[in-house]
């Protein structure tokens, strides 16, 4: 199977040259040119599977170019040894009514990024090798502050890569800041932008779709490429917890054969829910996909009324991966709500890109809505929603988590669908956002004059539950990366740092 361009324009490849490249030619982003499906007794004969197994079986619908045994390297890599901090990767834990939580935070950096960012760099290099590609690869990202780590632990010392990480300067938390900036490997380097997370964004797309610049790198031996969930290879390996999370409910006898579900994702660059999106086309039960918004809620617009605008003020918010006004993997859903009309798509993209707007037809709004359902929830509402479902079942939330729980309830509320059972994607570790939840769950006067790291070793004692072992010894760590840029001084940094 082949992969095409969502803007129509560039040759169809398969998926080694898609994770590969990452953005195609035309600016695109590829999507796998017919939909991938599962019979539902195929689904169902997967019950009991472990993740791992799942794993194998469902990249290996997608990534038809790999052989089984390279991609049975590439999951034992990332998922089987001890990565993660449980051997069932992606528990399911049932929270209050029919709500369960996928713990999507079990991975080194305590974030929902590494369920795909521990495979990547296998994948990739098992492409390069296979296509006997000889360039160096080198990775630019642009982080809202989870992905830079994931992808730092996740390429750190891969022989024949390296990465650059770029992240908002003072757009992060302390921890995630920290994190990124102590972090090791020979082939690394972060770099604070001083900007907001869109900023870096553009900074990269840019350096991307540079073809003079390419053409400078190839001669050198040099080919860019992003761990950003604009690259396929990071989107597929999370339609896998879609499956692993619907099973485990079957499991345990949460949702009969059949039986649909509902999944609420707490979003930003659309890629998490996306991935639910392909898992659901591929036959998961899945009624309604939920789209939680933080304060920057263009998503939540966009769905109700099929306009996209992000001409609208930016906000820093407690749940920072959500800060985001244009939701890159959009684009995906937009080609296949379209029934793969590239043309439109394109032309919605140049109108994002020259007015910052644009507006869907009638047709694609209205598969929209069937499918999807929106809101969003500001930082007080996701402070007090940590609060109170600390205070009803003793576990703790991280904010963008909590923006998911609210706007569960908000759903519930204007559905009356409270019969469905629906999967929460957690997709943070509470203590990687010590600050924020120590604050929603002991006194203020607990919380004053104590960094970030007290705060963490604080919630721990409280709720009985260990630090996350990547977060522990970080305050300690010595810091290794110090650098900042004006947004407009990435592609100059970037080629000096190549040698240009
Ligand atoms: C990245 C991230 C999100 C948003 O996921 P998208 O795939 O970008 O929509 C939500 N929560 C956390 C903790 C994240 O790291």
């Amino acid at each position: 199977m082949n992969y095409e361009s969502t803007r129509g324009q560039a040759p169809p490849v398969p998926s080694m040259e898609v994770i590969k490249a990452g953005l195609a030619p035309d600016g695109g982003l590829y999507v796998p040119e017919r939909p991938v499906v599962l019979a539902p007794s195929a689904l169902e004969s997967l019950r009991g599977s472990a993740y791992q197994d799942l794993a194998r079986t469902v990249l290996g619908m997608f990534l038809t170019d790999f052989s089984s045994s390279q991609l049975a390297a590439c999951v034992e890599a990332a998922y089987a040894g001890d990565r993660f901090d449980t051997p069932v990767v992606v528990p399911v834990v049932p929270l209050e009514g029919g709500l369960h939580v996928m713990e999507l935070w079990h991975g080194p950096t305590a974030a929902f990024k590494d369920m795909a960012l521990q495979i990547l760099p296998h994948l990739l290099t098992t492409s390069c090798r296979a296509t006997s590609e000889t360039a160096e690869i080198v990775i630019l990202v642009a982080t809202s502050g989870d992905t830079g780590k994931a992808a730092l632990e996740g390429f750190r010392d891969v022989a024949g890569t390296r990465i650059v990480v770029f992240y908002p300067a003072g757009g992060v938390s302390q921890i995630q800041e920290r994190q990124m900036v102590t972090q090791e490997g020979a082939n690394v380097e972060v770099v604070g932008v001083r900007g907001n997370f869109d900023d870096a964004q553009a900074g990269v797309k840019a350096i991307f779709s540079d073809a003079a610049l390419g053409a400078e790198l190839a001669r050198r031996g040099i080919r860019l490429s992003s761990a950003n969930s604009i690259n396929w290879g990071r989107l597929v390996p999370q339609v896998v917890y879609y499956l692993s999370s619907y099973l485990a409910l079957r499991q345990a006898g949460q949702v009969a054969a059949g039986e649909a579900v509902n999944v609420v994702v707490p979003t930003g660059n659309f890629g998490n829910i996306l991935a639910a999106y392909y898992a659901r086309e591929m036959g998961v039960p899945v009624k309604t996909l939920v789209c939680a918004a933080n304060a920057n809620n263009v998503l939540t617009d966009f769905i109700r009324s099929g306009v996209y605008d992000r001409n609208r003020p930016f906000y820093q918010t407690i749940s920072p991966s959500m800060d985001i006004l244009v939701s890159s993997n959009l684009e995906r859903l937009l080609y296949s709500l379209s029934g793969r009309d590239a043309a439109a798509v394109r032309g919605w993209m140049e109108q994002l890109s020259s007015c910052g707007r644009y507006q869907v037809d009638e047709g694609v709004r209205q598969r929209l809505q069937q499918l999807f359902w929106s809101d969003f929830a500001s930082d007080e509402e996701a402070r007090q929603e940590i609060r109170r479902t600390f205070a009803c079942t003793g576990y703790l939330l991280d904010p963008h988590t909590a923006v998911g729980s609210v706007v569960y309830r908000k759903y519930l509320e204007a559905s009356g669908d409270n019969r469905t059972p629906t999967l929460l994607a957690g997709t943070a570790s509470p203590f990687k956002f010590a600050r924020d939840v120590a604050e929603a769950v002991l006194p203020p006067e607990t919380c004053q004059g104590r960094d970030e790291f007290q705060l963490m070793e604080l919630l721990a004692d409280r709720c009985g539950a260990p630090v996350p072992a990547g977060l522990q010894g970080l305050r300690d760590k010595p810091v290794r990366h110090g650098r900042t840029v004006e947004p407009a001084g990435m592609a100059s940094l970037v080629r000096a740092l190549l040698g240009l």
